[in-house]
């Protein structure tokens, strides 16, 4: 099946392959959508906090998937004058006014609507939630896996899961895969197209690592930062199989070397008490304050389409904001690391204008960039990059290198996902490049060649002298060390990007990753995905040149574009 090319602004692609495209409402449906949205802007934020105090009773009309009564309005022949309850409508804060749009293809995206409780003494977290979880694959599951990724050895985190309900009535669970996913069975099949409500309740016991700031901890407490990551079971991933039946969830542990979370474009609704001490830096946009004793204050945040729900908090971060497109861009830092925390903040700013202008836009609010007990390197997360204390002072020269490939990684990771295990290449290389064209922009064409040099073209040269050169597309574990994973999957990559945009020229290169993001964003794709792109083109040398650098996994596996 031959996929269009969508132009910017054009009609998106559903999130799910097996989602029925709202393309099929009427055509004035978004514009009216967002004329409503527009006039409620104000009244928004009123009716989300409000949404929120009562919580509780909104979040099980949302999980049960009642849908809003459009057939009253929809038959009337008067105007319509009557609010529409719209079941994502409590999701508009996180967005900005001109991309409620968003939201149009996400009625059949997991939906979670978490409390958790912090004791940052204890270093434990007490939790419960509802995650409302759609099956939009073409085969009917006899059980649902959640991932605990807390319990991944490489985080060093515990977490035990007491309760399960299935639609309110108890469910059974097993652990599996070293405790680091959760089987519930299911007592009756889940058909394609139905959904069901799974209600937890658990507990989670985060490590404490030495306080040196080369440390590399992505998940627990040292120098006076807490990052809790994924701290709550996340629905797994159900990798469709070339054949209905041969489906399968997708639990895989990674290494360290690489990232491990693998996830559906979800929206969330997170309410965190924690001590009124801490400085929370989140995904979302917060939506309710409430100071709920002398010691504790409770934080209400929503999301749109979003791969996970990061928590990092520090008692002493301090900030700074500035706007960029609309989108308010947050800087956090230590007290001795002002001068780099504003750095931050202006790399942050630059980036996202630059790939707002590239890829399209960033719909979100909120973006935000803080320091984190990462040494010198940095983690992505929704609407959020965690940046190591070295890269504040005595790596400082990285810092915005650092930050640009982070933030392109809202583009590739947080709207186009990928196995981060099997094809990290997928968001990595192309994140990589993207520090490049953000050079370009900013410091001109010599800078960009000075750095594409030294930091991809030598280090390649290297390996082939050495005879480590290898394919790009691999899964994580295949490298025979770290050095070899980054030097291809990043540097190798990235050359390849640059040489297929030597192949097409500035600006189909440009329209050929605008089309790449419009078709995909908010999915997943696989290598195959991005060779069906390359078809589309219609340059056979494209295909030879992706043979030779990134690899013939794809081409194994279907020598034509697939269209899914
Ligand atoms: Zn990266």
């Amino acid at each position: 099946m031959n996929r269009p090319l969508l132009r910017p602004g054009s009609a998106r692609q559903p999130a799910f392959p097996h989602q029925v495209t709202p393309a099929a409402a009427p055509a004035a449906m978004p514009a009216r959508r967002r004329l409503f949205a527009l006039a409620l802007l104000l009244p928004v934020l009123l009716a989300t906090l409000l949404l929120a105090a009562c919580g509780r009773d909104r979040a099980t009309a949302d999980a049960t998937g009642e849908s809003a009564p459009r057939r009253f309005w929809q038959r009337s022949a008067e105007p319509v004058v009557t609010p529409v309850v719209d079941p994502l409508e409590r999701y508009q804060v996180a967005l900005k006014a001109d991309s409620l749009a968003v939201l149009e293809s996400m009625d059949r995206a997991p939906r979670y609507t978490l409390d958790v409780t912090l004791d940052v003494i204890s270093r434990t977290l007490t939790g419960s939630g509802e995650v409302w979880v759609p099956n939009n694959s073409r085969e009917p599951w006899n059980q649902v896996l959640f991932r605990l990724y807390p319990n991944l050895d490489y985080y060093g985190g515990d977490l035990t899961v007491h309760n399960v309900t299935l639609d309110g009535l108890p469910a059974n669970f097993t652990y599996q895969d070293e405790n680091t996913s959760l089987r519930i069975l299911l007592p009756r099949p889940l058909l394609p197209d139905d959904g069901v409500t799974v209600r937890l309740t658990w507990k989670l016991l985060w490590p404490s690592w030495v306080d040196a700031s080369a440390v590399y901890a992505l998940f627990g407490k040292s120098q006076q930062m807490t990052s809790l990551p994924l701290f709550y079971p996340s629905l797994a991933v159900f990798d469709e199989g070339a054949s209905v039946g041969s489906g399968r969830w997708w639990t895989t542990l990674g290494t360290v070397r690489g990232d491990a979370a693998y996830n559906y474009a979800s929206l969330f609704t997170v309410k965190a008490t924690l001590p009124s001490e801490q400085v929370p830096v989140t995904s979302g946009s917060l939506v309710l304050t409430n100071t709920v004793s002398p010691t504790q204050t409770q934080y209400t945040w929503v999301t749109g389409p979003s791969r996970e729900f990061l928590l990092h908090m520090s008692p002493v971060f301090a900030s700074a904001s500035e706007e960029a497109y609309g989108t308010r861009v947050t800087s956090y830092w230590l007290p001795e690391d002002e001068v780099g925390g504003r750095a931050a903040l202006r790399y942050a700013v630059a980036s996202l204008r630059a790939f707002s202008d590239l890829y399209g836009d960033y719909p979100f609010r909120d973006m935000r960039v803080s320091v984190a007990p990462l040494g010198f390197r940095g983690m992505e997360y929704p609407q959020a990059m965690l940046l190591g204390v070295d890269l504040y002072n005595r790596q400082r020269p990285n810092l915005e290198v650092l930050v640009a490939h982070e933030m392109a990684h809202q583009w590739w990771y947080q709207m186009v996902h990928n196995d981060p295990v099997a094809a990290p290449w997928l968001d990595e290389a192309i994140a990589e490049y993207s520090v490049r064209l953000y050079m370009e922009e900013l410091s001109g064409a010599d800078r960009a060649d000075l750095f594409e040099y030294q930091r991809w073209e030598l280090p390649n040269e290297q390996l082939r002298q050495r005879g480590t050169d290898t394919v790009v597309s691999a899964p994580v574990d295949s490298f025979i060390n770290g050095t070899q994973y980054e030097t291809v999957v990043y540097g190798k990559g990235a050359l390849f990007f640059a040489a297929l945009r030597k192949e097409l020229g500035d600006s189909q290169f440009r329209r050929f990753l605008q089309s790449y993001v419009n078709s995909h964003r908010w999915g997943i794709v696989a290598d195959e995905d991005f060779l069906a792109a390359l078809h589309i083109v219609g340059k056979p040398e494209l295909v030879q040149l992706y043979r030779e650098m990134v690899g013939d996994r794809a081409l194994q596996v279907s020598a034509v574009p697939t269209g899914n």
